[in-house]
């Protein structure tokens, strides 16, 4: 495989630069090849092993001449392919600083993240982008996609694309147009959630039961079928807001891990009329 980095050096957005290596690739049949991306890219070794305390590590230099890629199979090979896309990221986007002399250290709570604040988290958030894009394409992404959204189309993709259930969730909830979220949790305690923009605030609280209120709870406590269907929820269950419509639906695996796709129908702020709030603005200028 040959690839052209100095056609990508120019490029800063993480899904700009994914985009860009899928352009040299031309048409390529699912999984991406992404060792052999790496390797045509730079990077010289790629170990796969069990390692602890870390997910993932990138050795390299200030200038990027080359670099070294240790990914941690401990949660599986979907999951070390992931992590070799995410140190790629690092590996590609120049404006990533060394968090050490030799490299990134990425640990698994750092790639979950979501927030901005900080640049540490920002460049995480950039790699996950950057990996993500690089091993679900919208080419290879968009066509299995139903028309509405639907936890089964993550699970296809997962076997099509080879890539883990929790980043290809994470990738539709961002990926689809309707106001979406997706909430992990064990044994009905709640691990983490992540939203989309636009929907509304997650009342969910690490560690916490899911609600009594919601069908996740119900479903998790019979331990029924795989998947349930989307159904109308409680607001209240899962958000700050009662005056919207809520539908969600589990995916309960025998481990007692699940996943719940919120879908919130929220109204248009468009559809209202601002006159009201115009008119209260309205004596400052008098
Ligand atoms: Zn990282």
């Amino acid at each position: 495989m040959h690839l052209d980095r100095i056609d990508l050096a120019d490029i800063h957005a993480p899904r700009a630069i994914a985009q860009a290596v899928h352009k040299q690739l031309g048409e390529i049949e699912p999984p991406v090849p992404v060792i052999s991306i790496a390797k045509a890219l730079d990077i010289t070794e790629i170990c796969t092993q069990r390692f602890y305390g870390f997910e993932g590590m990138l050795l390299t230099d200030r200038v990027r001449s080359r670099g070294s890629i240790l990914a941690n199979t401990k949660r599986g090979n979907r999951r070390a392919r992931f992590t070799i896309a995410h140190e790629l990221g690092h590996f590609l986007i120049e404006r990533h600083k060394l968090f050490g002399p030799t490299g990134f250290l990425c640990s698994a709570q750092d790639m979950r993240e979501t927030r901005k604040a900080q640049m540490h988290m920002r460049q995480e958030r950039e790699a996950n982008q950057f990996a993500i894009n690089l091993l679900a394409p919208p080419s290879l992404f968009d066509a299995l996609l139903s028309q509405d959204p639907e936890l089964k189309d993550a699970q296809q993709l997962r076997d099509h694309l080879n890539v883990s259930l929790e980043a290809v969730i994470r990738h539709l909830v961002e990926r689809r147009p309707e106001c979406l979220a997706a909430v992990w949790s064990k044994d009905g305690h709640i691990r983490y959630w992540v939203s989309g923009d636009g929907f509304p605030w997650i009342t969910c609280k690490r560690g916490e039961r899911l609600s009594s209120l919601s069908v996740a709870s119900k479903i998790v406590a019979k331990s029924s079928g795989e998947f349930s269907t989307f159904v109308d929820t409680n607001p209240i269950a899962w958000t700050n807001r009662s005056n919207i419509e809520l539908f969600e639906q589990t995916r309960l695996s025998p481990s007692g891990h699940a996943v719940t796709l919120l879908w919130a129908d929220v109204p248009d702020e468009d559809d209202n009329d601002n006159g009201g709030l115009y008119e209260l603005s309205a004596p400052k200028f008098r």
